[in-house]
């Protein structure tokens, strides 16, 4: 595990505030995309923990990276954990980076379940430094990517081991863009055909401010904002407010924007 700061000193850090918003993103720009609003209200001491933040051993040459500018692998990794620092800066969000590898880098051979349960360990790990604060943890709903999914799954396993322990919550989060490409009706059936459980939707009502500092963070993921949006920067700053605008259309009293959540119900 990679912590961007000593254990000792990130604790301090947040034992002074008490309570804790600790984020698990499968990939660098996944929380910011999903959750910026949330971070960015500051309420209280957020971590963001990037499950595949790795670098293979000897660097490589992926039809992803090329397409985001990027020659190798270190390149690559090097550019987007600085992308990340300053997106979380912005939001006031520590980055603590988990040493998986993300799919572009993993061969086919692979063992996903040993995968899996790495990832399991690493998260349970990861809370359990927070266990006797009063923590609200999130994880992807994990659909549109094989790697969500992973994590999803590792995440699942740990929140149901720690629902009925101590002061932390537990939530899902919407994973930004995929949840916009798949409709809302499939998304849902997608969440149910995962587990078969019920989930309640929660509503994150963001302000305009909120709003803009979680489109001013995610443009700070520069190398990925082409790729991911199949855009120029202004076209994907409109798609991110009109997305999360009309997420509100249904809510009473209205919202500006809104981030959604879903938990067990
Ligand atoms: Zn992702």
């Amino acid at each position: 595990m990679n912590w961007s700061m000593s254990t000792e000193e990130l604790a301090e850090k947040v034992n002074a505030k008490k309570k804790v918003i600790l984020v698990f993103s499968p990939h660098f720009d996944d929380a910011v995309l999903s959750l910026g609003g949330l971070l960015a209200k500051k309420e209280c001491q957020s971590l963001v923990v990037t499950c595949y933040a790795g670098k293979p051993k000897k660097a490589i040459s992926t039809p992803w990276d090329s397409g985001c500018g990027f020659p190798n692998s270190d390149q690559a990794v090097e550019a987007r954990i600085k992308e990340n620092e300053l997106a979380l800066e912005l939001l006031g969000a520590i980055p603590i980076n988990l040493q998986f590898l993300d799919e572009q880098y993993r061969t086919l051979d692979e063992n996903l379940v040993i995968i899996e349960d790495e990832i399991y360990k690493g998260i349970k790990t990861t809370i359990q430094h927070y266990q006797g604060l009063q923590a609200h943890v999130y994880g992807p709903a994990g659909i549109g990517h094989p790697d969500h999914a992973i994590v999803h799954r590792s995440f699942l396993k740990v929140m149901r081991e720690n629902l009925e322990i101590g002061k932390m919550e537990f939530f899902l989060y919407e994973d930004y863009p995929y949840v916009e490409r798949a409709g809302s009706d499939n998304f849902e059936n997608a969440l149910k055909r995962q587990d078969g459980r019920d989930y309640e939707k929660r509503s994150i009502p963001l302000t305009e401010s909120n709003l803009d500092d979680k489109i001013r963070s995610i443009l700070h993921y520069t190398s990925q904002i082409r790729s991911v949006f199949q855009c120029d920067e202004e076209y994907a700053k409109a798609m991110i407010k009109s997305y999360f605008t009309s997420r509100c259309h249904s809510l009473t009293p209205p919202h500006v924007a809104c981030e959604m959540l879903r938990i067990l119900s």
